[in-house]
């Protein structure tokens, strides 16, 4: 399963957040078999479509999708040069699909910061620095090694100039990710600046509504995502029964928690999709990369369903939710046939037929 790798400075708020992710762990309730291990926190992600389908459908369970979360000590400055937990830090980051950097944005005089001041434009560059310094020392081992192989073994080439391109970037202090650079070749050497970022920014939560300040925060890491929240108060918020929680938030002016708006767009950093199946037994959303097609998506939920697709029954969630059941969508004539080429949407509720 693909990872999202937690980051930030000491003292910002990644083991409140973590450990009220761990408290909303799915894994333990829906899926008894899993191994848990004690620093990924997996997540469901709330998805209101499932509720709607487990009742046309009678269905017995709801199955969300999830995102997994890996708490990773923290970074200081002079990780990249084998400071704090240094090399032991930086490999575990390189494991992670996506990093999620948690920002202090909150001003408590009791709570230490390391650099003696609240500043999210310093800690993000602190940050960057040494993922772009720790890059660049990858880099420039592999360099040397890559060129002697492109003498004997000239498909190696193109790997030589990626990294050549790659390097340039990162000495102008640039992240590789949002260089615009081709990735497929800098892929062996697992750049931390080459996955995609995103950020939370832990804020006081009176300034949850003040747009002027999370306009400014939102801004600083602009086009990478960005979530506001308090942690302490996400803390909360996992421990209150639903109805409470939900109590909670409206008198706080928000629709959804922090930690769900995270694992919604954590979700969508790494690059997946859901589409939804419906039965008796269960109502569950099938996670597959955006892009995927029918066969694809069939052998997430077992590869002989790959091998063996013959085709797949579609209809979309809001058709099949006007006619009220799977007979009456069919009778509308909204079921759709689609063979091996047809590229999977999001909302696709789906049957396969296949051969075994
Ligand atoms: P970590 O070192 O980044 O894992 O930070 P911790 O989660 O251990 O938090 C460090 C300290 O800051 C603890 O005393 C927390 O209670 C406090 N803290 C964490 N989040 C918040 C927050 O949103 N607001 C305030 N005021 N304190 C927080």
């Amino acid at each position: 399963a693909l990872t999202i790798g937690i980051v930030g400075l000491p003292n910002v708020g990644k083991s409140t957040l973590f450990n009220a992710l761990t408290r909303n762990n799915v894994l333990a309730a829906n899926y008894p078999f899993a191994t848990i291990e004690p620093n990924v926190g997996v997540v469901g992600v709330p998805d209101e479509r499932l509720d709607v389908l487990a009742k046309i459908f009678s269905s017995a369970r709801i199955l969300p999708a999830t995102v997994s979360f890996v708490d990773i000590a923290g970074i200081v400055r002079g990780a990249s040069e084998g400071a704090g937990l240094g090399n032991k830090f930086l490999a575990n980051i390189r494991e992670a699909d996506a990093i999620c950097q948690v920002i202090r944005a909150f001003t408590d005089p009791d709570v230490v910061h390391v650099d003696g001041k609240v500043s999210p434009a310093d800690d993000i560059e602190t940050i960057n620095t040494e993922l772009i310094l720790a890059d660049m020392q990858t880099v420039e081992k592999a360099l040397p090694r890559l060129e002697k192989e492109a003498r004997t073994a000239k498909d190696r080439l193109p790997a030589v100039a990626a990294v050549k391109e790659a390097l340039k970037v990162l000495e102008e202090g640039r992240t590789i990710f949002g260089a615009g650079l081709d990735l497929e070749p800098l892929r062996e050497l697992h750049l931390m600046t080459a996955k995609p970022f995103l950020y939370v920014f832990n804020v006081d939560p009176d300034e949850l509504e003040n747009e002027e300040f999370i306009g400014s925060l939102r801004a600083m890491v602009a086009p990478a995502e960005a979530i506001f929240l308090d942690a302490k108060t996400e803390a909360e918020l996992v421990e209150l029964e639903p109805d409470e929680a939900l109590e909670l938030l409206q008198s706080m002016g928000v629709e959804e928690s922090g930690l769900d708006k995270l694992a919604h767009v954590g979700f969508g950093t790494l690059g997946l999709q859901t589409y939804l199946t419906a039965g008796p037994k269960e109502a569950r959303a099938w996670t597959i990369p955006k892009g995927a097609t029918a066969p694809q998506a069939a052998g997430v939920i077992h590869t002989d369903f790959e091998r063996g697709f013959i085709k797949a029954e579609v209809v979309s969630f809001s058709d099949l939710v006007d006619a009220g059941s799977m007979s009456e969508t069919k009778a509308r004539g909204k079921v759709r046939i689609e063979g091996k080429d047809y590229v999977m949407a999001d909302g696709d509720v789906v049957e396969f037929r296949f051969n075994v």
